[in-house]
């Protein structure tokens, strides 16, 4: 499975490590070239404005449009789930519109902008995951053909899928636990 890692801005180079872990050898997107045979791909976090202005300048806004509405897997972590939403609330930032959630931007305010919690996360068994929080958004909604996957005891939802789309509001590239990887190396590749 041919699986690209979008590396325009932000934490890819970590999800490229974790990929490699798992013995997949990952392409870094860049231009839509490089989207030409690619089976799946992460959208890292980093900054939601940025990235949307380099895909744009990049021209990668429609292909990428295209091959999600296709049905390709994507993850969108952090700043990459914001871009694979319907639309950030506060309307800051443009996305792909690709995933039927709404989300709050840097819901957590600048007390607390990063923290690190034990999350349970049903599909990835018992154990729960260390999920680590980076000035992180929350998804606010989520329309009918979107599963939760994860909340935080306040019930805020942090991770869903839907279909072959998938999101989480933190970082799991930046933990040395590969099950979310692996759980969307998996899925994408079935
Ligand atoms: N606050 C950032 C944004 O909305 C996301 C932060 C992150 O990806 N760690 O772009």
């Amino acid at each position: 499975m041919k699986t690209g890692v979008l590396a325009l801005q932000g934490a890819y180079v970590e999800h490229m490590q974790a990929l490699q872990k798992l013995d997949i050898n990952p392409v870094a997107v860049r231009l839509p070239v490089h989207l030409s045979g690619l089976d799946a791909l992460i959208i890292p976090g980093g900054e939601s404005t940025t990235i949307y202005k380099l895909m744009h300048d990049y021209d990668l806004i429609k292909p990428l449009q295209e091959l999600g509405r296709a049905g390709m897997p994507m993850w969108g972590t952090c700043a990459g789930m914001v871009l694979l939403a319907r639309y950030a609330v506060d309307g800051s930032v443009s996305t792909l519109g690709l995933m039927d959630i709404r989300v709050r931007r840097n819901a957590f305010g600048r007390q607390i902008d990063s923290f690190e919690t034990p999350l349970p996360v049903r599909v990835l068994g018992k154990e729960p995951f260390p999920a680590v929080f980076i000035r992180a958004p929350l998804i606010h909604q989520v329309g009918p053909e979107v599963e939760v996957l994860a909340r935080l005891p306040n019930r805020q939802i942090m991770a869903a899928r839907q279909g072959k789309l998938l999101v989480c509001a933190f970082h799991p590239e930046l933990t040395g636990d590969l099950r979310f990887h692996r759980y969307f190396v998996d899925f994408a590749d079935h």
